[in-house]
């Protein structure tokens, strides 16, 4: 679509790169921001500027942080020997809501997808093997997507830890077949949490 001045349309096309924006939703986007204070639309692209600069990733979860090591890594209050492995950083977050989890997390960052390119190492799986050694983790939560990908996922990391003195566990059937951790309610969470059962590979 044209005719709109050359600023609102690189606005309009930079919406639509983002997930689940489409053409009229990009436009309305732009619009709004238009028509609000301009003060509150330089404090959004402020903000969009400071979080894409400054955010990194944990060099030990892999989550999101803008130091060396996020919150919870750094937080010495938590249970160090138990790690739950989460495809995203909006699942950690769900886990926390729950309220009950005072372990660490690790984060995938994806599924294992040959297709889209990702394997074990995009994973991260290799930090994951040499954090469980050096921290000598007793328990891995995996709490991967109840879809196709997250289950395969699961058993792939529970092939790769077979053998190690650790115990592999996959969080309860409460969240719905097919469902994305990330949305899960907590009790639902709490529930899925609390219900794990042991991964035993033949
Ligand atoms: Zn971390």
């Amino acid at each position: 679509m044209k005719g709109y001045p050359g600023p609102i349309q690189q606005v309009v096309d930079n919406f639509r790169k983002l997930p689940g924006i489409g053409a009229k939703s990009a436009e309305r986007l732009a619009f709004s921001l238009l028509k609000r204070r301009r003060e509150d639309a330089v404090k959004l692209s402020d903000a969009i500027r400071e979080m894409a600069v400054n955010i990194g990733y944990c060099e030990q979860c892999r989550n999101y942080t803008e130091g060396n090591r996020c919150n919870i890594c750094s937080d010495t209050g938590r249970d160090k020997q138990l790690f739950c492995v989460v495809e995203q950083p909006e699942d950690v977050l769900a886990i926390e809501r729950a309220g009950e989890y005072n372990g660490l997390y690790f984060i995938l960052h994806g599924s294992i997808s040959p297709l889209d390119g990702l394997g074990p190492e995009e994973l991260g799986l290799e930090k994951l093997e040499r954090l469980i050694e050096q921290l000598e983790v007793r328990e891995i939560i995996i709490a991967t997507n109840p879809n196709v990908a997250g289950e395969a996922t699961a058993i792939y990391i529970a092939r790769r830890l077979k053998g190690k003195p650790v115990r592999v566990s996959r969080i309860a059937l409460g969240i719905p077949a097919g469902g994305n951790i990330g949305y899960a309610d907590e009790v639902t969470m709490l529930r899925a949490l609390e219900g794990r059962t042991r991964i035993i590979l033949e």
